[in-house]
């Protein structure tokens, strides 16, 4: 058994100082990391226990009328807070699509952004072939169960997927993380806090070594009215997505006027469908249209042995999440 030591931080600065030491990780709602450690995935030797920090667990509203979410924001909180339901509801309908009720009471949305992959050679530690928890060993799902893994943006290295319902709506309404380290403080644009895999699959994110996530930022909502987040899983909860798709509309009448489509289940990080939105912008929302941007979104899937039915099974999700958002039926095209 490893010895882990503990300390209670008090104020950010305190926990950013303490996490210099070395083997020293963050702790808040401990519902991933205790995993992690329980399974010798993650052995860190110190504990920063974050949760005790001042102001870090509520949610303000931002002068520009976004809106800010304290890194220790329970799940729950967040996906109930009557102005996240109200102007964010793809948000809070992200939230309530991810885990269960009693695992949303403790985790936290700064956790959330960080919680790993789900696949199960990363859990399982007597697979020895897994680049992202021992880097250079191989990858054991290329050739091995790969229905749950990645169909874009994957690399050799590794195909795991991002877990993360929350961090797919959160792409889609341009999130900013704010985090502060040794280096001070900064921000984050979300499309560039998590990675894809490349060569370091072990690295899931952009944040330095000693960085703590304060708070997630929203931009003023522009897509209350219409919005959809439509998850796909093999049960009807407590279950990781197969795909899912957020999808934010700005309509002008039957004309869509912006799209913003996020798809998780389908890549290391929550994958943007930049064209996709592209051809939806300016467009009448018509079944043709809908069905030519879904397949552009999909065009450079590269699916594996046993999960080429994400592709299509995504574009489907698209179409409906789209539909759904704009207030039509949810009907396949
Ligand atoms: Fe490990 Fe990634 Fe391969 Fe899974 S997909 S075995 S996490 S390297």
């Amino acid at each position: 058994m490893d010895a882990i030591s503990y300390e209670r931080a008090i104020d950010v600065a305190g926990a950013v100082r303490a996490a210099q030491q070395p083997g020293a990780v963050y702790i808040g709602g401990g519902t991933n990391l205790l995993d992690l450690m329980k399974g010798g995935v993650a052995r860190p030797l110190r504990l920063i226990d974050i949760t005790h920090i001042d102001g870090l667990d509520s949610v303000s509203a931002l002068p520009d009328g976004g809106l800010r979410i304290g890194a220790l924001v329970r799940n729950s909180d967040a996906a109930n807070h009557a102005r996240v339901r109200e102007q964010y509801p793809l948000l809070s309908q992200a939230l309530l699509a991810g885990a269960s009720a009693q695992l949303r009471n403790m985790a936290t949305v700064g956790g959330n952004l960080l919680q790993r992959t789900r696949c199960g050679y990363f859990y399982d530690t007597a697979f020895s072939h897994c680049n992202k928890r021992a880097p250079g060993s191989g990858c054991a799902a290329l050739d091995g169960h790969n229905r749950m893994h990645a169909i874009l943006g994957a690399s050799p290295q590794c195909i795991a997927v991002n877990p993360s319902d929350m961090s797919v709506a959160l792409a889609a309404l341009d999130a900013l993380v704010r985090v502060s380290g040794p280096g001070g403080e900064r921000t984050i644009a979300f499309g560039e806090f998590h990675r894809l895999p490349g060569e370091r699959p072990d690295v899931d994110t952009t944040l330095q070594p000693g960085e703590l996530i304060t708070a997630v930022d929203l931009p003023p909502p522009l897509f209350s009215a219409h919005s959809h987040y439509l998850k796909v899983r093999d049960r009807a909860s407590y279950a990781f997505a197969l795909v899912s798709v957020a999808a934010a509309l700005q309509m002008d009448g039957e004309r869509v006027q912006s799209a913003r489509i996020a798809l998780g289940g389908v890549a290391h990080k929550p994958w943007r469908a930049n064209a996709a939105e592209q051809m939806l912008a300016g467009q009448p929302l018509t079944d043709a249209t809908l069905k030519n941007a879904a397949a552009a979104a999909l065009s450079g899937a590269q699916p594996r042995r046993e999960n080429g039915f994400k592709v299509q099974l995504a574009q489907r999700a698209i179409v409906r999440a789209v539909k759904l958002a704009a207030g039509q039926s949810g009907g396949v095209a």
